[in-house]
Parts: C-alpha cells; structure tokens; sequence
C-alpha cells in the first residue's frame, strides 16, 4: 500500500500567502508602511519600538502591534507613549501569522497610521516563513546572541530588508566579531541593509530611522 502524505504545511503557507496579500494591498491603499520586526527573544524588539516612536512620532503617525505568547507588558510600554496598539496574544503559538495580522487591521485607525511597526514573535525560525502583508521586513540581533546566527537561522537573514546589529554598547564586552557577521550576512543578502546600533544609548538610531523615512516618504508618492 502507497503511504499517503498530507503537505498540509505546504498549503497553510498557500493560503497565509493569499491572505497577506489582501491584508498588504489594504495597507497600500491606506498609503501605511508597515514593517515586520523579527528577532530571537530579549534581543530589544520593544526597546526598538519605543525608540522609534521617540525619535520619529513628530514626522510619522506610527501604529504598533505587538505578537507576544502572552501578556500585554510590550503593549502597555507603547500605549503609554500614546500609540494606538494592538496585543496579539497566541497561546502555545511561536509566529505570526497573516489572519492574525487582518484581525489586529480591523482593530486600528488605518486612517491615521504612516508606519505600522510589528513586532513578532521572539523566535528566530518561523516568522521568516509566515507573510503577513508587510513592506520590510527587519531582523534585529543583539551582541550576546553570537555573531554565528546567520549561518544557524540562514532563512531569518536571507528574508531580512535591514539587519540591525542591536546593544552594540556592550561590543568591548564581548566576542563579537563584526566585520564576520556582516560579510555572512551580505554572503546570504548581498541586497540587506546592516545598521549598528544601540536601543539603550540611542547610537546609530539616526540612520535607521532615515531608513524609515525614506520608505515613508515613498509609499506616499506612490
Ligand atoms: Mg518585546
Ligand atoms: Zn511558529
């Protein structure tokens, strides 16, 4: 007898695919940018958020959802900036996903949003796999996770439009070799964007937030 295989992953992506597409076309007629924030957990995902709410809130209306396995801690931090978010909680769940990304669109003031700041799931595996209708995409490292993460999450960085080299206050504490880390990146993603930077000091933020500027100001003109 022939073994019968199920590709029920294969179609969950079809499918996650379709809907992200509706989910990005919506989001282009709203002209919002949204950016899809990936990285492994306390690499600083929220630190990033809440810098960047900061440092731009006076040249972008930003909105935020936050992915968590549980609890509103990230959401409440945004919140009390004054940032309409909406906090995904998934039990059990490790990405997020694009039903997940329609269901937090029909709960935010699409008219008053320019940048639309996601933070995933902390987990360096399936959120690369999962579309959700987003621009860009960033994958943010920190310097305590090592700098050989390109070669063990290839996907995460090949996916990634920025990478961001996070806490590069701590570089003379660590081992981090970042001459390294950049050409394995650029070995993967001769296109991705590497910034370094530093959530706690502010360092380098002024170029990531150009970044984002720039890609404002473009789904605008489109
Ligand atoms: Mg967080
Ligand atoms: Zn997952």
């Amino acid at each position: 007898m022939k073994i019968k295989v199920l590709t029920i992953s294969e179609d969950i992506l079809g499918a996650n695919k379709e809907k992200a597409r509706q989910n990005q076309s919506r989001l282009d007629k709203h002209n919002i940018l949204a950016v899809n924030v990936m990285s492994s957990p306390g690499a600083g995902k929220t630190s990033l958020i809440l810098q960047t709410i900061s440092g731009l809130k006076k040249k972008a209306r930003i909105g935020v959802i936050e992915g968590d396995v549980a609890s509103t801690l990230d959401a409440n931090k945004v919140h009390e900036l004054g940032v309409p978010v909406i906090q995904i909680n998934i039990p059990g769940g490790c990405h997020l996903d694009a039903n997940m990304m329609e269901n937090a669109l029909n709960n935010l003031p699409l008219e008053d949003i320019d940048l639309l700041l996601i933070e995933n799931v902390g987990n360096l595996i399936c959120p690369a796999e999962f579309a959700l209708g987003e621009h860009k995409r960033v994958m943010l490292l920190s310097l305590p996770e090592g700098d050989d993460k390109p070669y063990k999450y290839p996907l995460m960085f090949t996916e990634a439009d920025v990478v961001l080299i996070n806490k590069i206050d701590l570089l003379s504490y660590l081992e981090f070799n970042i001459p390294a880390f950049r050409e394995a990146v650029i070995g993967l993603n001769p296109k991705a964007k590497i910034f370094q930077v530093s959530c706690k000091t502010g360092e380098g933020l002024e170029d990531w937030f150009s970044w984002l500027l720039d890609d404002i100001g473009k789904m605008k003109r489109e």
